[in-house]
């Protein structure tokens, strides 16, 4: 292993602030199983409340300019890994086929949290069932690039949330690249008390509708109800060619949400996520018919 000299470490373990993308993808390789990349911290900073240990060793990503820049054009837009989710909310106000990425990002944990959480975090945070963006990326068919020292891939959103827990040390999620369409979205979540809290259930939507108001591609994802984000594939197909109508995709959405297996925690029954789904798609239908 080379040892590289920017790396400062003490007895209780090192911080390094990246100042470009090779020097912290040559860290992180360096580092190998004992590092990790750091980019909000606000996941990582409740490691503790996890019973989670700290790794030995961080590369922050923050100050990175090419991972902190929105680019938008004309087929796809492309978000860098470490772009906050505030930055996001902004980056895409006016683009509303992006409504749905620009509620998931602006509405999620509260103002503060939201000018340090980064959309990778978001993404690659394995263990976090609530993250809002997930849905709402899912829903966009978005991809994701990957690179390390001396790779570089891309890979679709699905693939990469199969793999994130066993992402090889070294790697690092650089950023997400979403196609541009005509569409309407939404983002409908659920918190429990208050905004700012976790949500219970997210329902993201985005859907193409030809002139007869006949849905023409629908993608539906749901977020927080299982471990992992995922598209709801039976609803899509449920909806497709048919007008969209808030009541029938409530009726449809009932119909077929024994297919989810909600997940327990201390704060709300596994029944409860499952439960509201039926409500949430009215919501996003609705929203994304307005948008
Ligand atoms: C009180 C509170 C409430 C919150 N509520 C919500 C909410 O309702 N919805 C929501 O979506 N978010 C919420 N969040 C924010 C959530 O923690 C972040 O959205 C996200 O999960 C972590 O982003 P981060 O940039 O802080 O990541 P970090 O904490 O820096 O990292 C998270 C994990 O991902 C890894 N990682 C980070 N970046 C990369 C990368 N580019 N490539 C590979 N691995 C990487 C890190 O090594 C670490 O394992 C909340 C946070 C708090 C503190």
């Amino acid at each position: 292993m080379t040892t590289n000299p920017l790396l400062q470490s003490g007895p209780a373990g090192s911080f390094y602030v990246a100042p470009s993308l090779p020097a912290a993808l040559d860290a992180l390789s360096d580092y190998g199983a004992a590092g990790a990349p750091f980019a909000g911290g606000t996941w990582i900073m409740r490691s503790a409340i996890r019973h989670e240990q700290l790794k030995a060793h961080y590369v922050a990503i923050g100050k990175i300019p090419e991972l902190s820049a929105v680019q938008i054009g004309t087929d796809t837009i492309e978000i860098g890994a470490a772009v906050t989710h505030a930055a996001l909310a902004m980056a895409l106000a006016g683009l509303p086929e992006f409504g749905v990425l620009a509620a998931a990002a602006g509405r999620s944990a509260n103002p503060a949290i939201r000018t340090m959480a980064t959309i990778g975090g978001n993404l690659s945070a394995s263990a976090f069932a609530a993250a809002d963006c997930v849905p709402a990326l899912l829903c966009l068919n978005a991809e994701v690039e990957i690179a390390s020292r001396n790779d570089r891939e891309r890979i679709g959103l699905e693939q990469f949330l199969r793999m994130r827990s066993r992402l090889a040390p070294g790697r690092l999620l650089t950023r997400i690249v979403v196609p541009r369409n005509a569409r309407k979205t939404a983002h409908a979540r659920l918190p429990l008390r208050q905004s700012g809290d976790y949500p219970v259930a997210i329902v993201s939507l985005a859907v193409a509708i030809d002139p007869a108001n006949r849905v023409q591609a629908v993608r539906i994802a749901v977020g927080s109800v299982e471990p992992v984000g995922r598209r709801w594939v039976r609803l899509e197909a449920a909806l497709l060619g048919h007008v969209l109508d808030p009541t029938q995709a409530t009726k449809v959405a009932a119909e077929l949400a024994d297919e989810f297996t909600g997940r327990d925690s201390v704060e709300v029954p596994a029944w409860y996520r499952v439960s509201v789904l039926p409500s949430l798609v009215r919501r996003a239908a609705v929203a994304a018919l307005g948008s």
